[in-house]
């Protein structure tokens, strides 16, 4: 490969705006086309996520690249789950041990921090300008009045990638995606007369009603972002939800505390779209002199709050293997698709099967056992089980993979630890050295 001077990179949402910040910092000449208006210009948010949940994956990156301290205060800390029944009783389940959290972020607050940062060290940034066709033979970008050649093209266009439809195209390229049949529309609490918050704001707010549930992130101006995972189609869908006296009647049965400080909860369930929830596999994540990062290379559902982090590991894992390997992409770009795949798969698969636990199982007696015996296990030998949660969410040290196999030990550990006679009433008595040592040492 030629020496690599000249980098674009289409999309300049969260994950391609780190990936221009490491890359000029490197020295390379780094160019950023982003289909729409600059956000910290013009009001964009309209269908996406307001607040995202960032933890460690997500924190390591924007330390690196010395935006740690910046993103900080844009964050409020959710140390756990408060889980809110249909009588509006509260249930608080910590998320990991004292000290450790998950942080709401605006998302455009941090793209925007993202963006000053690129700026700042000498991206050049191009709004307004879509990609419509990329050659990745010749690695050319086409828009609509200009071509533009580049030594490494950089797809980080999200879910419906130009850049991987141009791949889809080339052989023995994989590609799958996969809608839920649930959507969902965000709504809100505001805050009160005094911009405080109208329910605890270190915390994420479940209220699961086994189909589907609402969920609601702290905002730093008082107010929440609520979420509805609600089927598109059935008897229990957004289908039937039509009229005022619907959604009104359907708030009230089924999140009668959330419905009081949602005052203008009609026009926003009006307004807001219904959005879909898809699930993007592909591999290899190079094809040529061009990469896939972030939801171009592998969109994911939002359950376990990892697809904004995913993707900034990615721009992690890209610096670490140019750090490797002296800056030769010949020799980092099969490396990065080879070890980085197994692990958007893990988390693929774990989001999807985060939204049944979220939803259904939170609520559930014998979960609820389950976790505080894993708790226990954790607390008496913190090295040796760390429960899944923890391992996704506070261990950036630990891949995606190597967590979803171990979580797959545990849990068939843990299905016959909760098979023992007695076990509500028992479980303090557990021999917990011998439950922990059924578990291989960790790599
Ligand atoms: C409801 C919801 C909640 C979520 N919650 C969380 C969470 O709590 N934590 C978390 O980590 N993740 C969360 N996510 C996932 C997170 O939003 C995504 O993983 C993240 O936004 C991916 O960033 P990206 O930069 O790869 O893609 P995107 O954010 O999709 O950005 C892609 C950018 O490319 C631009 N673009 C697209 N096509 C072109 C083109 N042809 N030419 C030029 N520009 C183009 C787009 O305009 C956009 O700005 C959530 C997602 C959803 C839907």
């Amino acid at each position: 490969m030629t020496k690599v001077e000249k980098i674009s990179i289409v999309g300049a949402g969260l994950v391609g705006s780190l990936m221009s910040v490491y890359l000029a910092k490197r020295g390379y000449k780094v160019s950023l086309f982003e289909s729409r208006p600059d956000l910290r210009k013009a009001d964009i948010s309209a269908g996406r996520s307001i607040n995202l949940a960032l933890s460690n994956r997500g924190w390591l990156p924007l330390q690196e690249v010395g935006l740690k301290e910046k993103a900080e205060e844009l964050t409020i800390p959710m140390k756990g789950r408060m889980m809110h029944n249909e009588e509006g009783q509260l249930t608080f389940q910590p998320y990991g041990k004292s000290g450790q959290a998950i942080y709401s972020i605006s998302r455009g607050g941090l793209n925007a921090l993202l963006l000053d940062a690129a700026e700042a060290n000498g991206v050049e940034i191009f709004f307004n300008q879509k990609c419509n066709e990329v050659d990745l033979n010749n690695n050319i970008l086409h828009f609509e009045d200009k071509k533009v050649s580049s030594d490494i093209i950089i797809g980080a266009d999200g879910a419906f990638s130009i850049i991987r439809q141009a791949m889809e195209h080339t052989s023995r390229f994989n590609y799958s995606q996969q809608y839920l049949e649930h959507g969902y529309k965000e709504l809100s609490i505001p805050p009160t007369a005094t911009n405080g918050f109208k329910i605890d704001k270190n915390s994420l707010h479940i209220w699961p009603r086994g189909n589907f549930m609402l969920i609601a992130l702290p905002n730093l101006d008082g107010s929440f972002t609520c979420t509805l995972f609600y089927p598109f189609e059935g008897e229990q869908s957004f289908e039937n939800l039509q009229s005022d006296e619907d959604i009104t009647a359907f708030f009230k049965k089924q999140f009668p505390d959330a419905y009081e400080l949602m005052p203008d909860l009609l026009n926003d369930f009006h307004s807001n779209p219904t959005s879909a929830l898809v699930t993007v596999r592909s591999s290899p994540w190079h094809k040529n002199q061009s990469l896939l990062i972030g939801d171009a290379a592998h969109a994911i559902v939002p359950f376990y709050g990892q697809g904004m982090n995913c993707g900034f590991e990615d721009c992690r894992v890209l610096n670490d293997l140019l750090n490797k390997h002296d800056d030769h992409w010949d020799l980092v770009l099969p490396e990065y698709s080879k070890i980085r795949k197994p692990d958007g798969d893990a988390i693929s698969d774990l989001a999807l099967k985060n939204f049944i636990e979220m939803r259904d199982q939170v609520a559930d007696e014998s979960f609820l056992l389950r976790k505080k015996i894993e708790a226990k296990l954790h607390e008496l030998y913190p090295e040796k089980w760390i429960p899944l949660y923890s391992m996704v969410t506070f261990n950036e040290n630990i891949r995606y993979s190597q967590a979803a196999d171990f979580g797959k030990l545990q849990s068939e550990i843990m299905d016959k630890v909760m098979a023992t006679p007695n076990i509500e009433s028992q479980w303090e008595q557990l021999d917990f050295e011998s439950i922990v040592n059924q578990l291989p040492p960790m790599v």
